[in-house]
């Protein structure tokens, strides 16, 4: 009823006017970006790429990944993906006008591009079985994926490693995102992009791919004959980032924290099997709650962000650092990153109003930040 909508207004009014926290959110599709608007996000903290690559998109991928470099093949799909590619940005940066958006490059689980290579086995018996010669196609694409395959493909060519070893893929969406946001600003809109690099491990990852941003913001600014900044940053979502992040700071305009690969990489469990067969006993057993994924602050992979802030603030003490793995939008989480100190955190657009209010609340009761921070921790383990 109406005096309930209008309390509820009032709380949020007051939780926006205290709060420390940005909100922003996780957005890839204008239809999400919209819904995150109305809910009041300040920006996008995470537009994730690799979904934009699915579909009628996807072949192009296999063939940029399984072809060999410098080839035709691998360059006629780049150059098919980057005006597909400028047009999701472009309609995303048309609605956030005036507002962040951090675009993270490509981070995809390769798996899920790649043809399954036991469908691939399978077929080429069956040929052999039936007396045929499999064709030079198959043989060569049985061969390519094969090369491909890793046991632990959530540890292996994801995010930025993919970025070096496909020279031209960042590349291709950089410069897909900086024409985008020239052509805008050309129009007279004001567009903020970011460009965000996952899965930085070492700052030489970070330069390799700085250098290349700089050169395409460089290049399309003159061009477009404009000039904004477009800020450089970093995922932190592996313990060595987080350990190094005074060094990584020197090369980054901004950090994000992945705490969902951190969580996992810290614990050493895979967040795809979340469920994992052994959680009930561990649960009764009191090892962790519900999930080693629940709240940040309770089995020390909070401890590790918190590292990684002040490593990264003893470098650069200004810096912007957020939060945009799923605990961005989780209450308990949320009153452990107001308490580190971070300037945003980012949630899907339906944990936006909670987040907002959390972090109200998290500004009202808070408290020096001291050993407390990691409340529920065994402090002896
Ligand atoms: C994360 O790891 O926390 C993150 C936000 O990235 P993704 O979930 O896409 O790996
Ligand atoms: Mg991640």
């Amino acid at each position: 009823d109406k005096d309930l909508i209008r309390s509820v207004d009032r709380i949020m009014t007051h939780a926006d006017r205290v709060r420390k926290l940005l909100v922003r959110t996780n957005a890839d599709t204008p239809t999400d970006t919209q819904r995150a608007l109305e809910f009041g996000a300040e920006g996008i903290g995470l537009c994730r790429t690799e979904h934009m690559f699915l579909g009628d998109r996807r072949p192009y991928v296999e063939r940029l990944i399984l072809s060999p470099e410098g080839s035709k093949e691998r360059q006629d799909a780049l150059d098919a993906l980057e005006p597909l590619q400028k047009g999701d940005f472009k309609e995303m940066l048309k609605i956030m006008d005036g507002k962040h958006m951090t675009v993270r490059l490509i981070d995809p689980p390769l798996h899920e591009f790649l043809p399954d290579l036991v469908t691939l086995e399978v077929k080429d018996a069956v040929t052999r079985a039936k007396g045929e010669t499999p064709s030079e196609a198959d043989l060569h694409m049985l061969a390519a994926v094969r090369r491909m395959h890793e046991a632990n493909p959530m540890l292996g060519l994801r995010g930025v490693r993919l970025g070096i070893y496909l020279p031209g893929l960042f590349k291709m969406q950089m410069r897909a995102l900086v024409e985008a946001a020239c052509e805008l600003k050309a129009d007279g809109m004001d567009p903020q992009p970011e460009i965000m690099v996952p899965l930085i491990g070492s700052i030489r990852e970070l330069q390799i791919v700085r250098d290349e941003a700089e050169d395409v913001i460089k290049t399309t600014q003159e061009k477009f004959g404009v000039k904004f900044d477009i800020p450089v940053g970093c995922m932190i979502e592996l313990p060595r980032a987080a350990m190094t992040a005074e060094t990584i700071a020197k090369e980054a305009d901004f950090f994000s924290f992945g705490t969902n690969d951190l969580t996992q990489t810290t614990w050493g469990f895979s967040r795809d099997d979340v469920e994992g067969v052994f959680f009930p006993q561990y649960i009764e057993a009191g090892i962790f709650g519900v999930s080693p994924f629940e709240s940040i602050d309770t089995h020390g992979v909070g401890r590790v962000v918190a590292e990684g802030v002040k490593r990264g603030r003893s470098t650069k003490p200004e810096m912007p650092m957020g939060v945009c793995g799923e605990h961005g939008g989780d209450p308990i989480s949320i009153h452990f990153f107001h308490r580190v100190g971070l300037n945003y955190v980012s949630c899907s657009p339906f944990r936006v109003p909670v987040a907002r209010l959390e972090a109200g609340r998290a500004a009202v009761e808070e408290k020096a930040w001291d050993d407390s921070a990691t409340d529920g921790l065994d402090k002896t383990a």
